[in-house]
């Protein structure tokens, strides 16, 4: 066995659904990176991020993980251009330590900003303002990757090496370095509002007003009312604002999840209770309201760990994202079957993504709507469920999200990314995930 590489039993993924131990290298120089990724033999390697993808895409048991957090460095920054290059290893928090008092946001961001910059690129993740700016990968320069022959490249948009990395769950090579552009912002705080809908249907209208004119928009949905309030919601909309300063959130959550909740604690009561508190709240947010960026982007955030809510058994995320054509029906099905099945959704958020060419040959975003909803595993009886959400997002035509699955079958793969077979040819044969095992049958 190689000695840069050691057992460990801490490595799992946000989700915490797979208990396997993992065999783990964890650099901290780039000088480091060459001898790893070529000291596999026949295991195969996996480079990871900050392991916030819910499901097996950032886990790989029976072969080897390179963890990146170590390489956190930034590289270069111009505060004059917004240019940003670090290493694969920086979170998006860490980069915004650095951006937001020189006047800089990332050009998007996803709902935690516990992710790398490696781990942004391999899913090309997307956030609220998708309608507005596409995702991450729309805004990446240049990256150098590592492959497993122990070649070295660097990437820049147009090589056909570059899409297939962006969004190409670290299975092209390993990212060293992420260069960026940046988008200027006036202040760290926004203009924001919030409108209700009593029914899912009166989301779409609202959302394509608002895209007209709010940079960014999501909506909570509470998935557990059916009938005449089914997907009952609050749809926030909001534009950087002009007042406020330039300072940057606290880098620490302010609260902790101590330990596994026991069972009891997230029953269909208590979510229920959760999302009408949530809803109330969201309610009582009448008119325009300015926000520092932190609770508007990071709602989450506030508290650290908190996936243990779901107990020792963890969780799945469901990401679906469904076209134009099919999104109003097919997002009204799902939550008339996630509503019958009485399996609550602690968290459900739906939003809208624009029609943005995708950066990645692998990137989930195409036009249309997400659902992303999260479901305790209650073994058969939750893989049933969904698996009934799998073919109401097949005949919609719709695709699963891969940093959100731990489950899909090679069929569903394949059914929602056309460009899979072109993707095949540049994967790096010495790079592996649970994921792709999976998926390739
Ligand atoms: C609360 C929460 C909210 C979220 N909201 C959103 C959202 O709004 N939008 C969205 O798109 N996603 C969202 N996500 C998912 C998250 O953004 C992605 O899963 C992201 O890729 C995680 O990055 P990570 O650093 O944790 O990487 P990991 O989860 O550790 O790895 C993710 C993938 O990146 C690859 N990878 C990591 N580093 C490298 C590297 N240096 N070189 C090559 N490959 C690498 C891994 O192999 C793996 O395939 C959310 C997750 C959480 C927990």
């Amino acid at each position: 066995m190689d000695e840069k590489f050691l057992q460990s039993d801490s490595i799992a993924s946000w989700g915490r659904v797979i208990r396997a131990s993992h065999r783990v290298a964890r650099p901290r120089f780039a000088d480091e990176l060459p001898g790893l990724i070529t000291a596999g033999g026949d295991t195969p390697a996996l480079p990871i991020g900050l392991r916030r993808s819910y499901g097996d895409s950032n886990l790989n048991p029976e072969g080897r993980v390179i963890d990146m957090t170590g390489l956190d460095r930034v590289i270069a920054f111009d505060r004059t251009t917004g240019v940003m290059r670090a290493e694969a290893g920086l979170s998006l928090s860490q980069a915004l330590q650095l951006l937001v008092p020189a006047g800089w946001f990332l050009p998007t961001t996803p709902g935690t900003r516990f992710v790398t910059l490696g781990g942004a690129v391999a899913n090309d993740v997307h956030g609220k303002n998708h309608h507005s700016a596409g995702s991450f990968g729309a805004s990446v320069t240049r990256m150098k990757l590592l492959r497993t022959d122990g070649s070295a490249q660097e990437l820049v948009p147009g090589d056909p090496m570059f899409h297939a990395t962006i969004g190409g769950l670290g299975l092209t090579g390993l990212i060293e370095w992420v260069e960026f552009r940046a988008v200027p912002i006036p202040s760290a705080h926004l203009d924001a509002q919030d409108f209700e809908f009593g029914h899912v249907r009166d989301y779409f209208d609202l959302a394509a007003e608002a895209h007209t004119r709010a940079e960014h928009t999501m909506a909570w949905i509470d998935c557990l009312s059916g009938g005449a309030r089914l997907g009952r919601g609050v749809l926030s909309a909001a534009n950087w604002s002009s007042h406020g300063g330039l300072t940057p959130h606290r880098e620490d959550p302010k609260l902790a999840m101590p330990v596994d909740a026991p069972g009891f604690t997230l029953n269909s009561m208590s979510v229920r209770a959760f999302n009408s508190v949530f809803h109330d709240l969201k309610r009582m947010r009448t008119g325009p309201y300015a926000t520092h960026y932190e609770p508007f982007l990071y709602p989450l955030d506030k508290v650290a760990h908190w996936n243990r809510l779901y107990g020792r058994d963890g969780f799945y995320q469901y990401q679906c994202v469904l076209p134009p054509a099919t999104a109003r029906d097919g997002v009204i099905e799902l939550l008339k079957v996630i509503a019958a099945s009485g399996q609550a959704s602690f968290l459900a958020v739906l939003k809208n993504f624009g029609a943005h060419p995708p950066a990645g040959l692998l990137s989930f975003p195409m036009e249309g709507a997400t659902l992303a909803l999260d479901f305790r595993n209650l073994g058969t009886r939750t893989l049933d469920l969904l698996a009934d959400l799998d073919s109401i997002v097949l005949s919609a035509n719709g695709r699963l999200y891969p940093a959100k699955d731990g489950r899909i079958t090679p069929a569903m793969f394949e059914a929602g990314f056309p460009k899979l077979q072109d993707f095949r040819a540049y994967l790096d044969p010495g790079l592996s995930s649970a994921f792709w095992r999976r998926v390739s049958g």
